[in-house]
């Protein structure tokens, strides 16, 4: 029988067991790399400053290491798990003990990106969790359409990262950086090893530390759309696109002739596209 360590952390050789006494075997498709090192389980809730009274979001608590962490910490935690045998441990063992500040949902992030999470009049949320690589991005874009959280601090491929971040000019910029930085600065963060987790992903990892701008700007639905449609053709002349686009709002034809103002024009690749003229663009939509 494997319980919770007192602050939830478990390490290799706990999480192995564990893993042994639940007869399950950490499931790739889902992106189970579990956190193993306490260190940057530490590190993850120094980041977002977890404090007795903080309400947080987890997405994928898998063992419950950084939840178990947040909880001892004094937080009320939302979690969802789409793994039923996670699920199940964790309600077996952690929610009993956190009566009243633990609450779980079995599910697919993809359905609830907030966890179940509901509406908070007068408090603010922050969201901490070591995403599950595949839907890390479709997550954060959705994310991006709700309730803004204060703060995430959130573990990510590297190259999810640097794509969230990316700014105007490389081949990384697209979509999503244009609607993450409209809400959010960036905040250093950590780069962090395949041997903090278990199994050991191929990949490389780094923790995310977003805060909440002062006036955070969430994009229209209809100038999500469009700037995602101009980013399936990053390579072309953003003049040319809007030419061949079908439906296209009106104003599209007059954002083309004030580009200049940000030393762009309709012969600019939308990946080339300062982010204040994306922001023209939602005001004129
Ligand atoms: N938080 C744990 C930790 O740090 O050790 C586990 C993190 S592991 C990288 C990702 C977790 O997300 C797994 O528990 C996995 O089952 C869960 N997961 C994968 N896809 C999911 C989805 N669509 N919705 C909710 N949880 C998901």
């Amino acid at each position: 029988m494997v319980d919770f360590p007192p602050a939830g952390q478990f390490n290799l050789h706990q999480t192995r067991a564990l893993l042994s006494a639940l007869g399950h075997s950490p499931r790739h498709p889902l992106g189970q790399n579990f956190l193993v090192d306490a260190n940057i389980v530490r590190k993850s809730l120094q980041l977002a400053n977890v404090s007795s009274g903080d309400v947080v979001v987890e997405v994928g608590p898998g063992l419950g290491t950084l939840t178990g962490a947040m909880l001892a910490a004094g937080a009320t935690v939302y979690a969802v798990e789409r793994d039923p045998v996670l699920a199940r441990h964790l309600s077996e063992k952690l929610v009993p003990l956190y009566p009243g500040t633990f609450f779980l949902t079995e599910g697919d992030a993809m359905d609830c990106p907030l966890a179940q999470l509901p509406p908070l009049v007068s408090q603010d949320f922050k969201i901490v969790a070591n995403l599950p690589y595949a839907i890390s991005t479709p997550w954060i874009d959705a994310v991006l359409e709700g309730v803004l959280p204060a703060s995430m601090v959130l573990m990510l491929q590297r190259e999810a990262a640097e794509r969230l971040t990316a700014q105007p000019g490389g081949k990384e910029f697209g979509a999503i950086s244009v609607a993450l930085d409209a809400a959010y600065v960036q905040v250093p963060g950590h780069k962090v090893p395949a041997s903090c987790f278990f199994p050991p992903p191929k990949v490389e990892s780094c923790l995310l530390h977003l805060r909440r701008r002062e006036n955070p700007r969430k994009l229209k639905p209809d100038t999500r759309k469009v700037i995602r449609t101009l980013f399936l053709h990053r390579r072309k002349q953003i003049g040319s696109i809007i030419k061949r686009l079908d439906e296209k709002p009106a104003c599209l034809e007059s954002w083309l002739e004030i580009l200049p103002k940000w030393d762009a024009t309709s012969m600019t690749r939308p990946e080339a596209v300062p982010l204040v003229a994306w922001y023209a663009l939602d005001d004129m939509i």
